[in-house]
């Protein structure tokens, strides 16, 4: 699915979406890429074992960027809330891509917000600071995954692929949003870690003046 919606924790096609809630707005999620320089030990990556019609998993290759601009044109507008880039994947993986339809959503939908889940971790995928990407008024609220209080902890749950330093990356990588994106969220799953760890998140993104949204866990 390119583009989905979310129906009591299940992916669903936008129609579908339609039929089981007629009323009312919703979150519009589109889904770019597979790819993920991470291997988190709670993703729903692990999933992908669905029924290929719900499932999040791209088969064969990825969709060229007017493929998900044709998705995006057919969804139903006027039930659309928010729209978010998110997927199985980590959508800064495919960075130009991501940029070129956030501004798209913009242009077609001006008073509409967009939002962008992501690992945080794009300055390390580039070897640049890929912050002033989303300059622009392109993208409303970025919500980067914190994960843990610690590099140790971080690496251990993420796995990523750049080792100790992907912490700080993408703490950096947080901060420097700030000058591009309205709204910057650090978020921690609930039921990953214990009532501890997320009080040193708290302490954490306190200090780096940093909003942190403890969320609930979605894989099982
Ligand atoms: S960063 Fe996100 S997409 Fe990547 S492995 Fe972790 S949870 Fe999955």
């Amino acid at each position: 699915m390119l583009v989905y919606m979310v129906e009591r924790g299940k992916y669903l096609l936008p129609e579908e979406s339609l039929r089981r809630r007629p009323e009312g707005k919703r979150g519009l999620y589109v889904n770019i890429t597979n790819e993920c320089p991470c291997a988190c030990t709670f993703c729903l990556r692990t999933l992908k074992d669905m029924p290929e019609d719900m499932s999040l998993w791209l088969g064969g290759k990825e969709p060229a960027v007017e493929e998900v601009k044709e998705a995006l044109l057919a969804a139903p507008w006027p039930y659309v809330r928010e729209v978010v880039f998110c997927g199985f994947g980590e959508p800064t993986m495919r960075l130009s891509a991501l940029i070129e339809l956030l501004r798209f959503v913009k242009q077609q939908h001006p008073d509409l917000p967009t939002r962008l889940n992501t690992n945080g971790l794009s300055d390390l995928v580039y070897g640049r600071d890929t912050t002033a990407d989303f300059a622009g008024g392109i993208l409303d609220t970025v919500s980067i995954s914190l994960n843990a209080s610690n590099a140790e902890r971080y690496l251990e749950l993420t796995r990523s692929e750049f080792g100790i330093e992907s912490f700080e990356a993408m703490l950096a990588f947080a901060q420097h949003m700030k000058a591009y994106v309205p709204h910057v969220v650090m978020t921690i799953v609930e039921k990953v870690e214990d009532a501890e760890e997320i009080e040193k998140c708290r302490a954490l993104c306190a200090a780096r003046s940093l909003d942190l949204r403890v969320r609930t866990y979605e894989g099982s």
